[in-house]
């Protein structure tokens, strides 16, 4: 059995000297756990060692596994999110951080104004360009981010990615580097007034990385859990 408390402290002791490496308190990078395909058993071990925020990939698993889950912890939606389940998803989920088209957004808008609330999300921007992974090009982030900013049931705070994967976690830090880079350009043009103050980046290969790059949520599966389970 995967000792979950001892990664744990393990998890929150790296990030806090990777935070404190890039000049920031641990207090300013989270950590989500990224739970798909683990049991709610292993959830509850996380959540009992100090995990706060945790993040599914499928709307289906989400809903089985947070019935059996009790506590006020927060729900990200990591996985590509279609746009006939956004209802589901907002009734599931605290933050969508896969948001990657004006079609999502508006199905977002509309279900979070039916329930007279407002949605918080990240955008998700596709850094490598594979097509086997969702998200927004560089180029049209600027563009739907004007759009969203429109809409008054969608909340974005910042950018979600994920990169090429490598053994190396070196050669992530400049796709690391890039979302920063996009997101402080954004900044300075202040797109609708949009502060995108989170970047959710880096998982279990390269969160440290990550963090040394601005990273202000690190989504990390397999360093907590252990191997996923399906
Ligand atoms: C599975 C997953 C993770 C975590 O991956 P690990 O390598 O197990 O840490 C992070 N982000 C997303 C979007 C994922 O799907």
């Amino acid at each position: 059995m995967v000792d979950i408390a001892a990664n744990c402290r393990m998890l929150f002791e790296r990030i806090g000297r990777a935070a404190a490496r890039s000049g920031r308190d641990a207090g300013a990078v989270r950590l989500l756990a990224a739970s798909k395909s683990q049991s709610a058993e292993k959830i509850r071990a996380a959540a009992a060692a100090g995990v706060r925020l945790f993040g599914e990939n499928y709307v289906q698993e989400a809903a089985s596994k947070k019935a059996t889950i009790a506590g006020a912890f927060e729900w990200h939606l990591i996985g590509h999110l279609q746009r006939n389940k956004a209802k589901a998803a907002l009734d599931l989920f605290d933050v969508i951080e896969s948001l990657d088209s004006i079609e999502l957004a508006r199905a977002l808008d509309k279900a979070a104004g039916a329930r007279g609330r407002v949605v918080r999300a990240l955008i998700e921007v596709n850094l490598g360009g594979e097509a086997s992974k969702s998200g927004v090009t560089a180029e049209r982030l600027q563009p739907l981010l004007e759009t969203v900013a429109t809409l008054r049931h969608v909340k974005v705070e910042g950018l979600m990615a994920v990169p090429p994967f490598f053994e190396d976690s070196e050669q992530t830090r400049p796709y690391f580097k890039e979302l920063r880079d996009l997101r402080d350009k954004l900044k300075t043009t202040r797109v609708a007034n949009i502060d995108l103050r989170e970047l959710s980046m880096g998982m279990s290969q390269d969160y440290e990385v990550a963090i040394e790059e601005g990273a202000t949520l690190v989504r990390v599966g397999t360093a907590l859990f252990g191997p996923r389970e399906t």
